[in-house]
């Protein structure tokens, strides 16, 4: 599975969707911008294990909120929402405001449903990003992806009741591999976050999640075929859940 990929911002289509159809994983197809998703559920339309999510990027939050009534028009549309979350790095920082007006209202929307699955980005914003959900826990399921948090925001994580998705460049920062450390084993997933991920300088295409097999078979001292055995049950468990 990749539960995380921008199948839209890869410079060459073909080579992400040969990728996709070639590996049969199944992929969470994310947008950043309302405006986005539609071309995007085309670009996937005759892939079958694909889906694609709506969402509006903290980072453009400030630039496209005005795209807010059209995710309200197209929110029913989909049961993933993303990617969605808050930013507080250097350059979006300062238009925090408008992005806990997107997350929130965002959150909000799900609460009408009770079916969403969310793949949420938290960078340098953890505390926020689980604030907003502890209140609107009735927005749908979070995945937080490439989460960097402390062992206390992985629990607090865990208690709302979130999955994590990991992906390979995780694994080049001894911090994430902790973070990968904390988070128990039936709430991981896998994702790529390509294009913007690489890992050993190469973009990340979908296929490349199976890179974590290999690890997490050593970080759980499991062999490669009982990881591969949890992940599906997590996947399972995620979509079955609401
Ligand atoms: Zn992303």
């Amino acid at each position: 599975m990749d539960m995380h990929c921008h199948v839209d911002l890869y410079s060459d289509h073909d080579v992400v969707l040969d990728d996709i159809k070639q590996c049969n994983y199944y992929v969470l197809s994310v947008t950043t911008v309302p405006s986005a998703f539609e071309g995007t559920v085309n670009l996937t339309r005759d892939i079958k294990n694909c889906r694609t999510a709506l969402g509006l990027h903290p980072q453009l939050a400030h630039e496209r909120k005005n795209e807010l009534p059209l995710f309200d028009k197209l929110v029913s549309k989909t049961r993933y929402i993303g990617e969605i979350g808050l930013d507080g790095s250097r350059g979006y920082k300062e238009h925090f405001d408008d992005q806990l007006l997107v997350f929130n209202h965002i959150l909000q929307k799900c609460e009408q449903y009770h079916d969403k699955i969310l793949t949420i980005h938290s960078l340098n914003a953890v505390n926020e990003v689980l604030d907003c959900l502890r209140n609107h826990r009735q927005a749908g399921i979070p995945i937080l992806h490439w989460f960097l948090a402390t062992k206390k925001q992985v629990e607090d994580a865990i208690e709302l009741g979130c999955y994590f998705s990991i992906g390979p460049a995780m694994l080049a920062s001894a911090r994430a591999r902790k973070v990968i450390s904390w988070i128990s084993q039936d709430r991981v997933l896998l994702e790529t976050d390509g294009p913007f991920a690489k890992f050993d300088g190469k973009v990340l295409v979908p296929s490349d999640a199976g890179l974590l097999v290999e690890y997490l078979s050593i970080e759980w001292n499991n062999s490669k075929t009982q990881v591969l055995n949890k992940l599906s049950t997590n996947f399972k468990c995620l979509v079955s859940e609401s």
